[in-house]
């Protein structure tokens, strides 16, 4: 064979590799003609449509796709038009979809290009990834109020709720430091419950947990919302008032010492009265320092005490 003479003409590569990738895509490509009949469909609209090429083409779209009408309804669009599509069943599809109408030089329409994809699996994952997201949420605000209570329960008392002396120490501290650099006054507050173990004696431990929540109860309430109220240990409570002078303190814990020596508690059929003895010292006018003032405010206590009880007694030197 005369190799010259038998020069073949070259083939033209693009129809060909366009159509490979056509039959490889894992798309289903429908193309319509401007009548809307089914002109061309890839392997995958056959395998889809379950239908060997000759039964689609030439086909009415609504006759062959009747099965899936969510899809026939997109068809029809006249400009380019993308969109997921739930496809009902067992189990439920979603495809997404691109329908691409084809227009000749004088705008007449020519035809149509409609890719599906199957994308159940993405959008599964996509689920199922979002579930898992929404539940290490939820598990980190369960975490964060957990912190938020142990938190709470590291500075507080547990039988009455206010503050407990740790949170006390640190409090003072930082009220301290304040009105030093802001030269304004605070007060501290120490009472003491009267005759507290009579009390248990007579009524026994759980009435005289009864009484140190409802002093409790008293207390927080009656104080101002800069007040810290603490439990400081036993039947003792301390109340760091800042800003507020010797008087004001005085005045203060003279009103509490009245109206706790009025409260009836009634526990387990008990009608139960108690009174508490107060110190009050007073920042800067009695010490220095938080703690030398916390010192002064004991032998108040001490001196209300030793005076008879249920009384209040303002440090003095
Ligand atoms: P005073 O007027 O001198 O303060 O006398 P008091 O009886 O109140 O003081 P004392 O220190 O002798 O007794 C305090 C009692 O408080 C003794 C203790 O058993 C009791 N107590 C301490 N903590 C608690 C508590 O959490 N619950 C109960 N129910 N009692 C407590
Ligand atoms: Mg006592
Ligand atoms: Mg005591």
């Amino acid at each position: 064979m005369n190799s010259k003479g038998s020069r073949k003409k070259p083939i033209d590569i693009i129809p060909i590799a366009r159509d490979r990738v056509m039959e490889h895509i894992p798309e289903m490509v429908i193309v319509l003609d401007e009548k809307e009949r089914i002109v061309d469909a890839n392997a995958m609209a056959q395998k889809w449509l379950d239908k060997p090429l000759e039964e689609i083409i030439g086909g009415d779209p609504m006759e062959v796709f009747k099965q899936w009408p969510q899809l026939l309804q997109r068809f029809f669009f006249l400009e380019y038009h993308r969109e997921e599509v739930e496809i009902p069943g067992d189990p439920p599809r979603v495809l997404e979809t691109i329908i691409t109408p084809v227009y000749n030089e004088s705008k007449q329409l020519e035809g149509r290009i409609v890719l599906a994809y199957d994308i159940t699996a993405r959008k599964k994952l996509e689920g199922d990834l979002k579930t898992a997201n929404q539940a290490l949420q939820s598990q980190l605000e369960e975490n964060e109020r957990l912190r938020l209570r142990l938190q709470e329960q590291a500075i507080r008392d547990p039988l009455t709720g206010v503050f407990n002396r740790r949170y006390f120490a640190e409090a003072l501290d930082n009220v301290t430091a304040r009105a030093v650099r802001e030269n304004t006054p605070f007060s501290i507050i120490i009472l003491d419950v009267d005759h507290f173990k009579r009390i248990n004696d007579s009524y026994g431990h759980k009435c005289g947990d009864f009484v140190l929540q409802a002093l409790a109860k008293y207390l927080a309430q009656k104080t101002r919302r800069s007040d810290i109220v603490c439990r400081f240990g036993g039947e003792e409570f301390v109340i760091l008032m800042p800003d507020a002078s010797a008087d004001s303190a005085q005045e203060r814990a003279e009103l509490f010492r009245k109206e706790f020596e009025a409260m009836v508690n009634v526990c387990e059929g008990n009608s139960i009265q108690a009174t508490f003895s107060v110190g009050v010292a007073s920042f800067p006018v009695h010490a220095g320092s938080g703690e030398s003032l916390l010192g002064c405010a004991d032998q108040a206590l001490y001196r209300s005490k030793a005076g008879g009880r249920n009384r209040v007694t303002v440090f003095e030197r």
